[in-house]
């Protein structure tokens, strides 16, 4: 049975996203890749590369089609919210009416979203991953049967060797989809213009290669980058920026600020392993994960129906 995916009306908060600096970038990782360019985030705050606008769209259109649109997620089997640890059956946010607006970005420049400006009352987060190191076949089994829609932002030197994996669980007709996290995951921030837009339209064109289309979003590594990132975005043809009000570690969730979840909050998460999870499997992370989500009253949402 489908899950009721009743329309949004109304308008939505055109609010500003608050570009404040989400936690460190690819926080709290241990994997050796992520340790790599720890640093600078602290330089990525409000006013500097965020762009305070809040008319128009993203400003920066779609440039490819999107061959796999992301369908709606249907209802989990039911049961399954039990067998992967869950007190009761997740919640999912009814497909938005339309895409909200974003904070305008300056000419040639792509916006940076780390919250979705979901309109008021509408308690939505959203799940990515990062990097694609692990391939567990679990979590493909726990995705599919919980329906989960994941944005997996994935690196070519990481993901490259199981990209069929990442390919099935993009298949799943659970609403996940593929986005760009750079060629080698670098500190964009440490290179210059060229060798950045080398990295971003390097993952793009592996990506349509292996996938057959184009992502529309970057996450830089680390979560961080410049002004020159954002112009190397534009002209690689991606139409926004991704960052994350909250990162999941190990057991529990880190948030930008406070102590909870946000509204419209992107939660960052990493395809990581038990060497790397201290002995914890990819789906006990995720199901810890998801209980802090439930807890706080959220459902999840497709990041790509707003973004
Ligand atoms: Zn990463």
């Amino acid at each position: 049975m489908k899950h009721a995916r009743r329309l949004t009306a109304g308008t939505l908060a055109a609010g500003a996203l608050a570009l404040t600096l989400a936690v460190t970038g690819c926080a709290q990782s241990v994997d050796p890749i992520e340790r790599l360019g720890r640093k600078a985030t602290a330089d990525v705050t409000d006013g500097q590369d965020g762009r305070g606008g809040k008319n128009g769209n993203d400003g920066g259109g779609p440039k490819a089609a999107r061959p796999h649109a992301s369908p709606s997620p249907s209802a989990p089997r039911p049961g399954a919210h039990k067998a992967w640890g869950l007190d009761r059956p997740l919640e999912f946010a009814p497909k938005p009416a339309g895409r909200p607006a974003l904070p305008a970005a300056a000419p040639g420049r792509v916006p940076v979203v780390d919250r979705i400006p979901v309109p008021a009352g509408e308690k939505t987060v959203f799940l990515t991953f990062d990097d694609g190191a692990e391939r567990d076949p679990q979590f493909l089994k726990m995705a599919a049967d919980l329906r989960l829609p994941i944005s997996m932002f994935l690196t070519h030197s990481v993901a490259g060797p199981g990209y069929d994996h990442f390919g099935r669980l993009r298949d799943l007709g659970t609403g996940s989809a593929i986005q760009n996290h750079s060629l080698t995951h670098p500190n964009l921030r440490t290179l210059p213009y060229a060798a950045q837009k080398a990295e971003i339209c390097g993952q793009q064109e592996q990506l349509q290669k292996r996938f057959g289309e184009r992502p529309r979003l970057l996450r830089p590594p680390f979560g961080n980058y410049n002004d020159d990132t954002l112009r190397a975005a534009k002209d690689c043809g991606l139409s926004s920026v991704v960052l994350w009000r909250a990162s999941m570690q190990i057991n529990d969730l880190r948030y930008a600020e406070g102590d909870a979840l946000r509204p419209g909050d992107i939660v960052l998460a990493h395809f990581r392993g038990p060497s790397e999870l201290k002995g914890a499997t990819l789906t006990e992370m995720t199901t810890r994960m998801l209980r802090r989500i439930q807890e706080q009253g959220y459902r999840i949402g497709v990041l790509e129906d707003y973004l």
